[in-house]
């Protein structure tokens, strides 16, 4: 067993390698990457189901590289929250953001992700005034999105940093709702004024009566809670149509609409005014 199992660690050696080291590789590109203008936001509609109307768009980031090309931010904001470099980085979305909302219709919201690092700085509120008042955007047009993950750790400081966002004007929303394991007696402890309902549960709609009855209840708690729901990867008709059963408040996914460059969601704003 013994001999076995050191040929398996030799097995997997490279390969492991070949991780370490284009994790290295990444981080390093990371250090100048703000500089070199190699980052740039898409925009996702989120679309209200009472009327059809775009209620929001989710900032998503985007990194191009040199050297790797485009690299998913599920892969380089890990590097980056460990680095520290995510809140140089999230300073500059939420510049980015919030200046590119600034030219929307006063009834389209921007929703930014945060990280749980981000949150944790005592920069932030001022961060976030300062973004917010260079493009001219009221407060309660901003949406700030943190995954359920954060609500594990640190609760006293997660409670403290989401009542000063909140004391700014500016909208929490718990991200990823239903994989963070958190206790659901959580949800009345912290200021979040909208939930996103995680895919995964979305994906299993219109095959798993399971599923049903799972997002129908956290769609009833949270709505019985005072709070907005929206159902995130919607991605078929026949999930949409349960979502609507449901009485879920906004959806987004492919279905309704990719994430796309700021210029095509301007004109999808301006185009929905004139029709
Ligand atoms: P998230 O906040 O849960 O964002 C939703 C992700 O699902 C996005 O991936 C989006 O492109 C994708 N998506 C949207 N609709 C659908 C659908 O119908 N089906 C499927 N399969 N996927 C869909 P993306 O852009 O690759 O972002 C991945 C994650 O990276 C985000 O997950 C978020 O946690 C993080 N992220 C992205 N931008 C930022 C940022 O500016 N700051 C921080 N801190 N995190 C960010
Ligand atoms: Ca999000
Ligand atoms: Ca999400
Ligand atoms: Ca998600």
């Amino acid at each position: 067993a013994k001999e076995a199992g050191r040929r398996a660690i030799r097995f997997y050696e490279p390969v492991m390698d070949e991780k370490i080291e284009r994790r290295r590789d990444l981080a390093a590109e990371l250090q100048g990457a703000l500089l070199r203008g190699e980052f740039h936001l898409q925009f996702q509609p989120i679309f209200a189901l009472d009327g059809s109307k775009i209620c929001s768009c989710e900032a998503l980031l985007r990194w191009t590289n040199r050297q790797f090309g485009a690299v998913s931010p599920a892969e380089f904001i890990p590097i980056a929250e460990e680095d520290g470099l995510i809140v140089t980085i999230g300073n500059w979305v939420m510049m980015e953001a919030c200046r590119t909302a600034g030219a929307w219709p006063d009834d389209v919201n921007i929703a930014v992700n945060l990280s749980p690092v981000q949150l944790r700085s005592a920069e932030l509120p001022a961060v976030i005034v300062r973004a917010l008042g260079s493009a001219q955007l009221p407060a309660h047009r901003l949406e700030i999105e943190i995954t359920e993950s954060i609500l594990l750790d640190e609760v006293d400081t997660t409670l403290a940093a989401l009542r000063a966002l909140n004391a700014i004007g500016v909208r929490t929303t718990l991200d990823d709702f239903g994989t963070g394991y958190s206790s659901l007696s959580y949800l009345t402890r912290f200021p979040f004024q909208t939930m996103k309902i995680d895919r995964s549960f979305i994906e299993d709609l219109d095959r798993s009566p399971a599923s049903v009855a799972i997002v129908q209840a956290i769609v009833d708690l949270a709505t019985k809670l005072g709070m907005q729901t929206i159902a995130e990867g919607v991605e078929t008709p026949a999930q949409l149509a349960q979502l609507r059963r449901t009485r879920c408040d906004a959806v987004q996914g492919y279905l309704m609409g990719y994430p796309m460059p700021a210029s095509r969601v301007a004109a999808l704003l301006a185009g929905m005014r004139i029709n």
